[in-house]
């Protein structure tokens, strides 16, 4: 089996992919087209249980599909060896959990070949602005949800997420993967949380999934999954433009949040 990198890719295709755990037998994707070029940036929104994390488990490689073909510019990919496709994503997770040491020894975490390489280090620390509190010692997981706003050496949650961030950029992946990355955040780490992935969406091919449409507008397109198929696909102005699923969960969060007319403005 052949190894892949995606570092120049054009383009990841699905083309009629279905898929469903095992011994569950109705379909949790039915017929998913999806084009990823290169360099752009996605966001997938959809309610709970529409199968988004599914989605990108599958894209990433984790899932194959139950049927139909993933293909990148053209190839097959089970016609590559599994571990060197996935090498290809970094995906940054809710939960990150990061180790008692410093902030600069957690971004270099687990990386061997690149362990040493501190100017590598802090250009991924400067793209994400983790640069600003390098020298601080992360708190616990624990620790760091039931006190948000700790001082001193540690660092805040939103902080922390821009560390995930920032692992991301050190590891070289050319594709980051984010499942609901601000989750956990309230609305000062989220803000913060987004200066540092707005580089990551400008440099690197990205694919995000949040609840929260924040990011929906910095992004090239958006996907929406309704009903366990992608009900819709295009940039904020096209989906905003017209009636669809888009349009009505945007709506509703902007109705929740009394976003009033802010929030319609491209
Ligand atoms: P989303 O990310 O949109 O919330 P998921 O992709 O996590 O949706 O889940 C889609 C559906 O698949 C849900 O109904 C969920 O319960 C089911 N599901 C998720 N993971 C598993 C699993 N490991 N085994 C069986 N069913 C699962």
């Amino acid at each position: 089996e052949r190894t892949v990198s995606l570092t120049h890719f054009k383009s990841i295709k699905l083309q009629h992919v279905f898929f469903k755990y095992p011994k569950l037998d109705k379909y949790v994707l039915e017929d998913i087209n999806l084009e990823i070029e290169a360099g752009k940036s996605y966001l997938i929104v959809g309610l709970n249980g529409s199968g988004k994390t599914t989605l990108i488990k599958i894209l990433s490689g984790l899932y194959e599909p139950s049927s139909g073909e993933i293909s990148v510019d053209g190839v097959d990919v089970l016609t590559y060896d599994k571990n060197s496709y996935r090498n290809n994503f970094a995906v940054v997770f809710q939960d990150f959990i990061h180790y008692p040491m410093d902030v600069a020894d957690n971004i270099k975490f687990g990386r061997y070949a690149d362990k040493d390489n501190n100017s590598k280090m802090y250009r991924a620390a400067q793209q994400s602005g983790a640069i600003e509190f390098i020298n601080k010692l992360p708190d616990a997981y624990e620790t760091q949800l039931q006190n948000e706003w700790s001082e001193g050496t540690e660092i805040s949650v939103g902080q922390w997420q821009k560390l995930a961030i920032t692992r991301a950029f050190f590891s070289d992946a050319p594709i980051t993967i984010m499942d609901e990355p601000t989750a956990s955040l309230d609305p000062i780490a989220e803000n913060e949380f987004y200066l540092g992935i707005e580089e990551m969406i400008k440099s690197r091919t990205c694919i995000m999934i949040s609840h929260r449409f924040t990011t929906a507008k910095l992004v090239d397109k958006i996907i929406v999954i309704d009903n366990h198929r992608i009900s819709e696909c295009g940039s904020f102005e096209e989906l905003i433009s017209r009636e669809g699923k888009f349009k009505e969960l945007f709506t509703l969060q902007a109705e929740k949040y009394n976003l009033g007319d802010v929030v319609y403005e491209a």
